[in-house]
C-alpha cells in the first residue's frame, strides 16, 4: 500500500464517490431548503485542526468529511442570497468538474482536447460582444486578474516597459469614483501606481461625469502627463449604474486612449434584452473584463479577458524560455498557448464548467434569468418605496436596490446583520453618498417574487 497513491479497488472508489455524488446531488436540489448561511459551527472548526497527516485515512474516511462539509458554504446558492455580487451557480458545472477531475488537465498550452474547449470558449464570448474574428481572449480567475491582463496591454501598447520597468512614466488614467477597486489593484501592480487611477465624479444617475472627465484629462495633459486608458464600468458594484459607453467610445476615440470596460456582472447583460441597450459601445472597447461567475451562473472561478487587438495581447506576455520551445507536429504544436495571452502557465480546466454551462442551458435562458433579475430589482424597489420605514438611496439601473432605515445608520446596519444571522436573508451593507445602506442584489436565478416579499416582511417584522 504504501507508496501506491491510486485506489486498490477502483470498484470500492466507484462506490465511495457514487455516494458523495449523491448526497452533493442533494445539497444543490435542496438548495432552497434551510437558512441562507449557517456559521462553520465551533466543533467543526475544532475538528479541522488536525496535526499534517502521516498516514492516509483513505476515500471512505475522505468522503466522509467532503458531505458532513457541503452545507456550510457562502449561501449563495440560495434563492435569498443578495449579499456582494455573487452568482449561484449550478448543475452544468457540477458534471464538468467531475470530467475535468478525471482528466487533469493543464492548460498552460500544447496540442490537447481541453485546449479546443477554451478556444471555442474564446469564440462564443467574441460573437456575444460582437467582437472582430481576430480577437484574442483567455479565461482567467475573476475580473481581478481579467483587469491586470487587460491593462497590461494597455500600457505596454504605449510604452516600452517589459524589459525596462515603467521608469519615469507619466500615464494617467481615468475611471468613475463608482469603479471598483480591481482597477486600482492592477494600476498599482503594474508598476503605474494607483494614483495615476483618476476618480472622475458620477451624476445623479451614477455615470461617470463627462464633463469632468474632459476637464481632468485637459488638467493632466496641461501639467505634462500622459492619459492612455478610459475605463468604463457597465454595472457598478454599489448600485448596479452603467456609465455610457458609446460616449466613452467617442472620447477615447478622439483622445487616442485605450478603452476598457470592467463588465464583471453587468457586460453578461448582453445577453439579456432588457440590458442589451445599456451596453451600447461595449463592441467598440479594446478589452473588456468580466465573469462567468457572477450573473451567468457558472460555478467559481471563472473570469474572461477579451481583446480587440490579438497581437498587442500576444505582445505583452509572449516569452519563450527554451523548456516551452513549440513545434508545429507533436504534443507541442498548437502555438500561440494560453500561457502566451496571460501571466500563468499552469492552469486549470475552467473553460470547461464554461462550456458546459452555455452548452446545456443555452445564451437564451441565460439571458432571460438576467432579465427577470431586473424586474425583481424594480419590484423590490417599489416595495421599498412603499415602505414608511425605509428610504431608497439610488435609482435601480439593473439588479442592485441600494435602501437606509429613515432611523439612521446603526438601525440600517442592524438589519443587514440581524437577516444575516437569522438566515432568513443575505443582503451586505454599504455606503452610498455618505449613507450607510442595506444593499440588495440580484444576481440570482433561484429568486422568486416571493423572496422579495419574505425579506420586505422580515424587515418590517424587525422592531429595532
Ligand atoms: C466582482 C467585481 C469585480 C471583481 O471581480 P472578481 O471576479 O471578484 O475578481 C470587479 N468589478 C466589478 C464591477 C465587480 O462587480
Amino acid at each position: 500500500m504504501s507508496g501506491d497513491l491510486d485506489p486498490l479497488d477502483w470498484q470500492d472508489f466507484e462506490t465511495v464517490a457514487q455516494e458523495l455524488l449523491e448526497r452533493a446531488v442533494a445539497q444543490l436540489a435542496g438548495a432552497k431548503d434551510g437558512p441562507v448561511w449557517r456559521p462553520f459551527p465551533e466543533d467543526m472548526q475544532a475538528e479541522m485542526q488536525v496535526e499534517l497527516p502521516t498516514r492516509g485515512a483513505g476515500y471512505e474516511a475522505v468522503a466522509a468529511e467532503l458531505a458532513r462539509l457541503l452545507p456550510y458554504g457562502v449561501g449563495n446558492t440560495h434563492p435569498r442570497f443578495f449579499g456582494w455580487v455573487h452568482g449561484s451557480g449550478g448543475a452544468a458545472s457540477m458534471l464538468a468538474e467531475i470530467a475535468a477531475a478525471a482528466m487533469n488537465a493543464n492548460l498552460g498550452g500544447r496540442d490537447h482536447g481541453a485546449i479546443y474547449v477554451e478556444k471555442q470558449v474564446v469564440a462564443w464570448v467574441r460573437q456575444m460582444f460582437g467582437f472582430p474574428e481576430g480577437a484574442s481572449g483567455l479565461v482567467v480567475s475573476g475580473t481581478s486578474m481579467a483587469t491586470i491582463v487587460a491593462l497590461k496591454a494597455a500600457r505596454d501598447a504605449r510604452i516600452n516597459a517589459r524589459a525596462a520597468g515603467v521608469g519615469a512614466h507619466r500615464l494617467v488614467g481615468y475611471a468613475s469614483d463608482q469603479a471598483h477597486n480591481c482597477v486600482a489593484r492592477a494600476f498599482d501592480m503594474l508598476g503605474l501606481g494607483s494614483d495615476a487611477l483618476r476618480a472622475v465624479p458620477v451624476n445623479a444617475a451614477f455615470k461617470m461625469d463627462i464633463a469632468a472627465l474632459r476637464k481632468r484629462m485637459a488638467a493632466d495633459r496641461a501639467a505634462g502627463l500622459a492619459p492612455f486608458l478610459l475605463v468604463g464600468t457597465a454595472g457598478s458594484v454599489n448600485v448596479g449604474a452603467f456609465d455610457d459607453l458609446s460616449a466613452l467610445a467617442d472620447i477615447a476615440e478622439s483622445e487616442g486612449l485605450w478603452l476598457h470596460i470592467d463588465g464583471a456582472f453587468g457586460a453578461a447583460g448582453v445577453l439579456s434584452e432588457v440590458l442589451r441597450p445599456r451596453l451600447k459601445g461595449i463592441e467598440r472597447a479594446d478589452s473588456v473584463a468580466f465573469d462567468f461567475h457572477k450573473w451567468l451562473h457558472v460555478n467559481y472561478d471563472a473570469g474572461f479577458v477579451l481583446l480587440r487587438d490579438e497581437a498587442l495581447h500576444r505582445a505583452a506576455f509572449e516569452g519563450t524560455p527554451d523548456y516551452l520551445a513549440s513545434s508545429d507536429r507533436g504534443l507541442a504544436a498548437g502555438r500561440p498557448w494560453p500561457v502566451d495571452y496571460g501571466p500563468e502557465l499552469s492552469r486549470g480546466f475552467r473553460a470547461l464548467k464554461i462550456w458546459a454551462q452555455i452548452t446545456a442551458l443555452g445564451t437564451e435562458a441565460l439571458g432571460a434569468a438576467i432579465s427577470r433579475n431586473c424586474a425583481q430589482a424594480k419590484l423590490l424597489a417599489e416595495m421599498v418605496d412603499a415602505e414608511p420605514s425605509l428610504e431608497r438611496l439610488a435609482p435601480v439601473a439593473s439588479s442592485v436596490v441600494v435602501f437606509a432605515h429613515v432611523d439612521g445608520d446603526v438601525v440600517t446596519e442592524e438589519i443587514v446583520l440581524r437577516l444575516q444571522e437569522n438566515g432568513l436573508a443575505v443582503p451586505s451593507i454599504t455606503t452610498v453618498n455618505g449613507q450607510r445602506a442595506v444593499r440588495v442584489n440580484i444576481t440570482n436565478h433561484r429568486t422568486r417574487d416571493e423572496d422579495l416579499g419574505v425579506l420586505v416582511a422580515a424587515i418590517r417584522r424587525m422592531e429595532i
